[in-house]
């Protein structure tokens, strides 16, 4: 596709030498756009963020085939500091805050890659609070001691400081309460419309995805089984009886 940000093309990944776990995953992400990953645990959802961010080796994984591309050019073989500072950055599943720094600090820690100075830096932690107002209530918190859903925030706003293009937001609904994912989800698109950041977001959560999602691939068993618009995917019979009949 012409306005293609992010291309994965027939990516197959292994853990530890022999459990073939992606078995030939193609995607792609508009510039611009909000991309849900969905499916069941286990089929794959995360290995393949981990596999566009490179973030495989520490799980004993690695990209055996296929090719991934940002902005044109192949990426896969970068570090992940080096996908950071092109603008790719990942956002774990289980929010990885650093529990003994406050919020603020998690904050700053989002833009170590960053060479243009103290002042942007401040800006932009400003720009930050004014998306998460809760997090400015609780900057001088220490992480570990905020809710579920403020360490989401966090998180989520940690990548933002690094001035990214596209993150890949694992499973950000994954243990909070409705009204909260809800909330999350508002600010993924806000981030969307006025940042013009670009997500692939991974969600075990179909309804909650495809509501916010312009597009879904739905993964089963290391392959992709389905693609389309998302509100082509909600009004399709199997993906109403197999995937949003439970959330
Ligand atoms: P979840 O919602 O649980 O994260 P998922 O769709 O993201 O599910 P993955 O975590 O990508 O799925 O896992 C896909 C498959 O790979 C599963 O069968 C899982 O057991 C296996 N797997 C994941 N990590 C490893 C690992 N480090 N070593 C071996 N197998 C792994």
């Amino acid at each position: 596709a012409a306005n293609a940000l992010l291309v994965v093309n027939n990516i197959e990944v292994i853990y530890d030498h022999v459990i073939l776990v992606l078995k030939g995953v193609s995607l792609h992400v508009p510039a611009g756009g909000i991309v849900a990953l969905l499916g069941a645990n286990g089929a794959g959802k995360s290995t393949t963020l981990k596999a566009i961010s490179n973030l495989l080796r520490s799980e004993r994984g690695e990209v055996t085939k296929g090719s991934v591309n940002f902005e044109g050019q192949r990426i896969d073989g970068k570090t992940p500091d080096e996908l950071v500072q092109q603008g790719v950055i990942q956002v774990m599943e289980g929010r990885h805050c650093f529990e003994h720094l406050t919020v603020e600090e998690n904050l700053l820690t989002g833009a170590y890659t960053r060479k243009d100075g103290r002042q942007a830096i401040a800006d932009d932690l400003e720009l930050i609070y004014t998306y998460f107002p809760r997090l400015r209530e609780r900057r001088t918190s220490q992480a570990g001691y905020t809710s579920g859903g403020e360490q989401q925030m966090c998180a989520i706003g940690r990548a933002m400081m690094s001035r990214p293009k596209i993150i890949l937001l694992d499973e950000p609904s994954m243990g909070l309460a409705p009204q909260l994912v809800e909330q999350i989800f508002e600010i993924v698109k806000l981030l969307n419309e006025k940042e013009g950041v670009s997500f692939l977001l991974a969600e075990q959560n179909t309804n909650v995805a495809l509501r916010y999602a312009n597009y879904g691939y739905i993964l089963e068993n290391g392959r992709v089984v389905m693609d389309g618009e998302a509100d082509a995917l909600r009004n399709n019979e199997d993906v109403k009886e197999f995937y949003l009949g439970l959330s």
